[in-house]
């Protein structure tokens, strides 16, 4: 589903953040990764977003290019519609605050690919139901919990029939009673054989939903295995130590 070669990304000249990483991903599959602070997962979502310009390496989607260090220049209509397939939630809220959750949710599918408003409206209602929001179709952001915003939040990225999903600490800003609903929303989709790559610090939510787990520190993937390996019994002492601090 995704292939990513010999990634490379600096800020500027003195911050190499990616420093060649390569990463597989079947279709199916449910990547986390983890790593120390500043270690560049959020880059490497936001790059396989389209959201950052790499310096060198490339990235294919479902066997077609798409990022490379030229695409930034010259987006192609590849790009674009790959692009438009991939779905991302971030750590904050980035909902439009002057939009009500079901104008939040019709905005992308209604703009971007003309689809008719009722059958958008039709779509999210759905949506929101599943989530367990059907009655906050018409509230606005600043009227409901962090654990909603989320819930819009993933529900929003849905609605453009997303064939990968990225999870960017999702719930780290959230109060602890909160998290599981959100939680529960991802592996509700994870059941439903989402392909998903999650950045996350929670150590049961990355054993639940992960089918394998991805240790990137210094710009590299240093260990990459099933979950009873990468969390459980780690084979490399970088990710031995950095377990045993953060979990
Ligand atoms: P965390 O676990 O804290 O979220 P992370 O693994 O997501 O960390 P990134 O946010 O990708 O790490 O940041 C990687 C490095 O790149 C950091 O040193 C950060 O300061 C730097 N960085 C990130 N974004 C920018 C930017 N827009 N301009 C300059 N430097 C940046
Ligand atoms: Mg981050």
């Amino acid at each position: 589903l995704v292939k990513i070669q010999s990634l490379h990304k600096s800020y500027g000249p003195h911050i190499q953040v990616l420093k060649g990483l390569d990463i597989e991903m079947k279709p199916g599959e449910r990547v986390v990764v983890i790593g120390p602070s500043g270690g560049g997962k959020s880059t490497l979502l936001r790059v396989m977003m389209g959201l950052e310009k790499i310096d060198s390496g490339s990235i294919r989607f479902g066997g077609k290019p798409y990022i490379s260090s030229e695409s930034a220049d010259k987006k192609t209509e590849i790009d674009t519609e790959v692009r438009r397939s991939i779905g991302m939630v971030f750590q904050h809220y980035t909902l439009f605050p002057h939009l009500s959750v079901i104008q939040n949710l019709i905005l992308a599918p209604c703009k971007v690919r003309g689809e008719a408003k009722a059958s958008a409206t039709k779509r999210a209602q759905a949506l929101l139901e599943r989530f367990g929001l059907g009655a906050k179709a018409n509230a606005y952001p600043a009227q409901l919990s962090g654990g909603q915003k989320q819930r819009v939040a993933i529900a929003r990225a849905l609605m453009l029939d997303p064939k990968l999903m990225l999870f960017d600490e999702v719930t780290s800003a959230l109060d602890p009673e909160l998290v599981a609903e959100v939680e529960q929303v991802i592996l509700q989709l994870a059941a439903q054989d989402m392909p998903m790559m999650i950045v996350t610090h929670d150590m049961w939510f990355a054993k639940n939903i992960a089918s394998r787990v991805i240790f990137c520190a210094g710009g590299v993937v240093v260990e990459d295995g099933p979950p009873e390996q990468v969390l459980g019994a780690p084979k490399e002492e970088r990710t031995k130590d950095f377990i045993d601090r953060v979990f």
